[in-house]
């Protein structure tokens, strides 16, 4: 692939990353990341501010196709993944521009499209997923919540889990069960859409160990949902599924906010001195940046890679979740490396003496998470390996 942008590409990336400078000046005290947009309504309103602005420039539909008001463009789509990677700036539903949308392209009717998609451009509907449950994460085929079709109508029961943002989110965009005879328990799942203000939906806390709100379990008890809401066929809701799940994977906007980071970690190592000496001429420690670096620009060069694969519409499945993996757990080591050149002081925050306004002591915290979420790391690997690599599929 070529990296080389175009004339157009550098005016319009500049144009982003100058935008989102100027939002992250209006950015909540002590905001960061999806922490940020689901813990507080000031973090939330602050989320729907900022999609409002990109929205009003056309920027969460610019790869859409024209007819749909878009660019056709996938790397422009990269340029905002970048920059509010990079700002820390929200206003990108992660589930309804960057998952469902593109989904709706591959899989949905022209009724369904025509029906959703202007308010995910518009900025105006966030979105959540409610596929997890108690008994189905990996296995996320064992699904049972129940989905029994009365006239136009199916109902609804079931409970879903670890449902990031639900308690925000307008939307859901749920998988459920519709055939439990299907003769594959691949079969017989549906993929639908519904209100969240629907009556029978519960939503509770799961919080955080450090408190945080972000996660929620779901309870679904005969809920009512149109059978018009149906993304794809009836029972044909896996396959959707696979197409969400690689778009759910590519990490861009996670892999700028650690060039971020790296870059202020390079500016406290140049301007911290211990025994009279900058810790930037510590060998362990220029070591260590050093190859921090590597690995996030050959994370950066995998996501490219991802972006162009998407945009010839040859992305292969695993390809985003190699992507997924490599970035992870360079979040996890990065997180691990700050924390270790912060000494104690990396252990707090709300203090004078929390570097860094605390962000490592609750990125610590936080930054296995991509190594779970989306699909864990070994089920990740398992997919390079039968798809990737051809080996045999283990029972
Ligand atoms: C922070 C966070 C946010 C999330 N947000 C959402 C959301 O918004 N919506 C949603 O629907 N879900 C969400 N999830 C759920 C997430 O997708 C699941 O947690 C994940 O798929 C793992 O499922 P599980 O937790 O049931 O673990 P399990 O499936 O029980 O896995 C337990 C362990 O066993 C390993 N394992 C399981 N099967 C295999 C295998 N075949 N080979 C090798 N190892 C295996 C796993 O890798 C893991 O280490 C979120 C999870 C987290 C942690």
């Amino acid at each position: 692939m070529d990296f080389k942008l175009t004339d157009e590409q550098v005016k319009l990336r500049k144009e982003v990353f100058d935008v989102c400078e100027k939002l992250a000046k209006e950015r909540p005290e002590g905001f960061t990341g999806l922490e940020g947009v689901y813990d507080t309504d000031e973090g939330w309103e602050y989320h729907l501010r900022c999609a409002k602005e990109f929205a009003k420039r056309g920027w969460l539909s610019l790869e859409w196709p024209s007819e749909y008001g878009g660019r056709g463009t996938i790397m422009d789509k990269v340029f905002l993944a970048e920059a509010t990677g990079y700002h820390d700036v929200p206003g990108v539903d992660i589930f309804g521009v960057l998952m469902l949308a593109p989904t709706l392209f591959a899989a949905a009717s022209e009724e369904i499209k025509k029906e959703f998609l202007p308010s995910i451009a518009s900025g105006e509907r966030m979105w959540c997923e409610l596929w997890t449950e108690p008994n189905a994460g990996s296995d996320l085929a064992a699904l049972s919540t129940s989905a029994v079709r009365q006239g136009d109508e199916y109902v609804i029961n079931g409970q879903k889990i670890w449902s990031t943002g639900a308690h925000r989110a307008h939307w859901a965009f749920a998988l459920v069960r519709t055939d439990p005879h299907a003769d594959r328990k691949q079969k017989g799942i549906t993929f639908i859409l519904f209100d969240m203000k629907t009556p029978g939906v519960t939503v509770n806390p799961l919080l955080y160990m450090d408190s945080g709100h972000l996660y929620n379990e779901v309870f679904l008890d005969d809920v009512r949902v149109p059978v018009k809401n149906i993304v794809g066929e009836e029972n044909q809701g896996w396959g959707v599924t696979q197409t969400l799940a690689s778009f759910e994977r590519s990490n861009l906007g996670a892999i700028m906010a650690m060039h971020r980071q790296l870059e202020d970690m390079v500016n406290y190592c140049n301007e911290t001195k211990v025994k009279g000496e900058p810790l930037a001429r510590n060998p362990l420690i220029r070591n260590r940046l050093a190859q921090i670096a590597c690995e996030l620009w050959a994370a950066h060069a995998l996501a490219y890679r991802i972006a162009d694969a998407q945009s010839r519409k040859e992305m292969a499945a695993f390809d985003a979740s190699a992507v997924k993996v490599f970035s992870g757990e360079l979040q996890a080591r990065m997180a691990q490396f700050g924390t270790d050149i912060l000494g104690p002081y990396g252990q707090v925050k709300h203090s004078k003496w929390a570097s860094f306004e605390g962000f490592y002591e609750k990125w610590y915290q936080q930054s296995f998470i991509l190594n779970i979420s989306m699909g864990t790391n070994e089920i990740q690997r398992n997919i390079i390996a039968w798809y990737g690599l051809g080996l045999p599929r283990m029972k």
